[in-house]
């Protein structure tokens, strides 16, 4: 989505909102499921020797509990600012290309790490069972870490 600014640069203090959505099916993650389309929102000002974004963004991803592996879903907002100076921006049809800077900001939104339950236990070491169902029978017969390790090289 790109927004051309040629109006915008004409008027030092001048402001113009903008709003648009990126579609689930052109976003593409890793680790991540977009399951509502990414809403963004903002404004742009002229202020003077510089041109100011700011903008917000919401959506609903989906991605793993990095314990225990299990599908987390999570709301993510937030906002976001930028400043191009005026000689960055091309004469010819200055545009600004919203669509790119706000991937960009929704990609540092993105949690680094995400946990079904903040005190998720995580899966059992030995038979990869998750432990928040209960206690797996390894915990029962406790085997020695160390042979685990050897058992897994045989795997
Ligand atoms: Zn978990
Ligand atoms: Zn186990």
């Amino acid at each position: 989505m790109k927004m051309s600014i040629g109006r915008l640069l004409k008027e030092p203090g001048a402001e113009e909102a903008y709003s648009f959505i990126m579609e689930q099916d052109t976003l593409q993650h890793d680790e991540f499921k977009f399951l509502q389309p990414v809403k963004v929102q903002g404004v742009l000002t002229n202020a003077g020797n510089e041109i100011m974004l700011k903008g917000s963004i919401q959506t609903r991803v989906e991605g793993s509990c990095s314990r225990c592996l299990e599908a987390v879903q999570q709301d993510i907002s937030a906002d976001f600012d930028e400043v191009y100076a005026l000689e960055e921006l091309p004469t010819e049809e200055p545009e600004i290309d919203l669509g790119q800077c706000a991937w960009e900001f929704l990609m540092v939104s993105l949690p680094v790490k995400l946990l079904c339950s903040p005190d998720c236990p995580g899966l059992c070491f030995h038979c990869g069972k998750p432990l928040k169902d209960g206690a797996c029978d390894c915990q029962k017969d406790q085997i020695d870490p160390r042979l685990a390790a050897l058992k897994d090289l045989f795997k």
